[in-house]
């Protein structure tokens, strides 16, 4: 270790690394290289991960979907089980934790993909085949289902909503979004980017139901959308991930170590209770 730190200095203090800096793991390489100056590359043989900005882990996310993530009013900082979990996932890690500014749901694989802006997306994103063709996840941190949300008294159930005449509201890009296209394929499904938009459409009628991740519906209904109720819980035995650049192999496996040891000493547990009074 004391090594690679020594190289990893002298690789910086040679200015080699301009753009993506290459960064030994914290999680102890034991590869005492030569030190040449012209080998940066990591190598298979070593544990090293690419950082877009040094000792910072870079998150990004879509900031609606409490109680996972959201900003809070007051200070402006993002809050919410995954913004605890990826903290302590960072604080594992050594390393700081920063998010970048909010963006839409349907951007972030593309994002990660892409690669250069956010070393991972952390958004009650769900593993889906579709996107693990994109990027890659670190093992699942949460199971979640989703939940269909109508005004409470509604007559409305996921038979009479499968209906032309009938407008049903998600979050773009979502697995509520693939839900509706799937089961529901005679109702107008309406995408939309913002959680809270399409649930205050449902409290003024403009839609008749929307298709959101239950736990998201559980929260947003307690705290601000009393009028409103889950009409049908929908098991889809979705799993959350953390995504992370298929380029970057590394980094999911120090991400999930850092995930194991939350697991283990009870780091998770108690995000888990804070956020959801219990463990899930
Ligand atoms: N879990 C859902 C999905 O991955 C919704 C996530 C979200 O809207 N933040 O599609």
């Amino acid at each position: 270790m004391k090594n690679s730190m020594s190289r990893r200095q002298f690789i910086l203090a040679a200015g080699a690394l301009a753009g993506s800096a290459v960064l030994a793991g914290c999680g102890g390489s034991s590869t005492s290289s030569s030190s040449t100056s012209t080998n940066t590359d990591s190598s298979a043989s070593d544990d090293s991960y690419t950082l877009v900005k040094d000792g910072t882990l870079t998150v990004v996310a879509e900031l609606g979907f409490a109680p996972f993530e959201y900003m809070n009013d007051q200070t402006g900082d993002p809050e919410g089980f995954d913004v605890d979990v990826i903290n302590a996932v960072a604080e594992k890690m050594g390393l700081q934790c920063e998010y970048l500014p909010n963006q839409k749901f349907d951007t972030l694989v593309p994002l990660i993909k892409q690669g250069g802006k956010a070393d991972v997306s952390i958004a009650a994103i769900t593993i889906t085949d579709e996107r693990e063709e994109s990027v890659d996840f670190s093992e699942p941190y949460l199971d979640s289902n989703q939940a269909i949300v109508a005004l409470k008294g509604s007559t409305e159930t996921e038979a009479t909503l499968n209906d032309a005449s009938k407008q049903v509201v998600c979050q773009g890009g979502t697995t509520g979004n693939d839900w509706i296209t799937e089961n529901l394929p005679n109702a107008t499904c309406v995408p939309v980017d913002d959680v809270t938009a399409a649930l205050t459409g449902v409290q003024t009628g403009l839609y008749n139901a929307m298709v959101v991740d239950l736990p998201v519906a559980k929260y947003m209904l307690t705290n601000s959308f009393s009028d409103l109720d889950i009409i049908e819980e929908i098991a889809t035995g979705e799993q959350y991930g953390i995504a992370i650049s298929k380029d970057n192999p590394n980094l999911t496996k120090a991400v999930n170590k850092a995930l194991e040891d939350m697991k283990s000493d009870g780091t998770m547990d108690s995000i888990e209770t804070k956020w959801f009074g219990s463990t899930i």
